[in-house]
Order: structure tokens, then C-alpha cells, then sequence
């Protein structure tokens, strides 16, 4: 677990982060093995050609290497990566303010049959609206699937391999409880509120709600508890 987690927090740090920035403005927003074409530049993942492990994990001339890295799409990706079988049943808690980067940190970690309890996901799912509206008055049914999935994290029901629980969790104790019902490791997505906000304003999945998702920014951290 404690290696997982320490080659997790390599994905969320800001100089990766950037890197992978850099290299999507370089290169372009494609994908470097079948040449599809991703707009939407949080379907990019920077995967590392020398996988990263305990040994090489400080050593930036691996993990910040640009020669090391390729920027492939998720198939590509799911399908380098099968070759290494399933790593079973480690639970993420991915938590941080809204667009700080959960869903592209999820992507550069996840694998083909790993279990998503992602909010925004979900409530895309039962309200039939396009991802990031999200209607109030559906809160508590978006709460309750919510719930069952994490009902069958902690009784690990099914055959998934890893689970990921991602959402803002600004409370501290919603998160301890969380963490030691499922066994599971945190990953905060560390992001300022005007960084936030910027990423908000350059978004073009969310131009239509802007204001909404302002609100959710500021309320996640007027909440937020270390
Ligand atoms: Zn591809
Ligand atoms: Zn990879």
C-alpha cells in the first residue's frame, strides 16, 4: 500500500502536472500511438515508457523524463497496460477542490475493470443532463447510488480491482471515516481557488455553467478541513 500510494502522489504533483502540460501544447493534443485526435485534453494520458516503481520514483531523470513519456489515448493506454494483469482490490479516495485535476489524475492511474464512484459521473448517469449540470432536487438519489457503491467497496463485493472514490470529501472527518471503513489511501488534488476558477473559465465543457460550478468552488472551500 505505502508504494502505491507514494507512485500515486507522483501523478498529482504540480511539476508532472505541468510536464504533462507542456508536453500536450508540444506535441499536440493527440494520440501518440494511433494518431486519434483529443480535444477534450483531459482524455490525454501521460504514460511513462519505464514504468515507475519504489527505486527509480525520486529519480526525475524517469519520472520527468519527456523522453520517457508518451501521451497516449485511453484505449491505447488500457491495452499497454493489461499485459501486467490486475493489481487487486486497492481503494483510492481522490479528493480535492472542483477542477483540480481528479478526473485527469484518475485516467493517468486507473485500468480497464478498476470500480468509478465518480460524483459528477454519477450524476450524469441519473439525471439524464449533459456531465457538470447537475440538478439540485436529485441530490439525495445521487447520495443513495453513491452510497451503495461504497457499501460494496467496504464488504469488497464483485470482482473489480481497484476502486476509486472521487469527489471534493472537504470535511476531514467525512474522509478519516471513509478511509478507515474502506481501507483505502487518500490522493488530494492540490489546486488554489483562482487556479479553480482559471481552469473553470478555459473549460469549454462548461462554459454552459459557470456560475453553478463558481458556487461549488467557493463553497468547497469556505468547507474544506485539512
Ligand atoms: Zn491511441
Ligand atoms: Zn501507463
Amino acid at each position: 500500500m505505502a508504494r502505491l500510494q507514494a507512485i500515486q502522489q507522483l501523478y498529482v504533483s504540480k511539476p508532472f502536472r505541468e510536464l504533462r502540460r507542456t508536453l500536450i501544447v508540444e506535441r499536440g493534443a493527440r494520440c501518440e500511438r494511433c494518431g486519434a485526435i483529443l480535444e477534450d485534453t483531459s482524455q490525454i494520458i501521460a504514460h511513462h515508457k519505464v514504468e515507475i516503481t519504489l527505486s527509480n520514483l525520486n529519480d526525475p531523470a524517469v519520472t520527468l523524463n519527456p523522453d520517457n513519456i508518451e501521451l497516449v489515448c485511453l484505449d491505447c493506454h488500457n491495452r499497454e497496460h493489461n499485459r501486467f494483469g490486475p493489481v487487486a482490490h486497492n481503494v483510492f479516495l481522490v479528493y480535492g477542490p472542483p477542477l483540480s485535476g481528479k478526473s485527469t489524475f484518475v485516467r493517468q492511474t486507473a485500468r480497464r475493470g478498476d470500480l468509478m464512484v465518480d460524483m459528477d459521473a454519477l450524476w450524469q448517469a441519473i439525471s439524464g443532463q449533459p456531465i457538470y449540470d447537475k440538478p439540485n432536487n436529485l441530490r439525495f438519489n445521487v447520495f443513495a447510488v453513491r452510497g451503495l457503491l461504497i457499501d460494496n467497496i467496504r464488504t469488497r463485493y464483485g470482482r473489480w480491482n481497484d476502486a476509486y472514490l472521487i469527489g471534493g470529501y472537504p470535511q476531514s472527518a467525512e474522509r478519516q471515516q471513509l478511509l478507515e471503513e474502506l481501507g483505502a489511501v487518500p490522493v488530494y488534488c492540490d489546486a488554489t481557488q483562482e487556479e479553480c476558477i482559471a481552469r473553470l473559465y478555459q473549460d469549454p465543457q462548461r462554459v454552459q455553467v459557470r456560475q453553478q460550478w463558481e458556487g461549488y468552488i467557493q463553497s468547497w472551500f469556505d468547507q474544506y478541513q485539512e
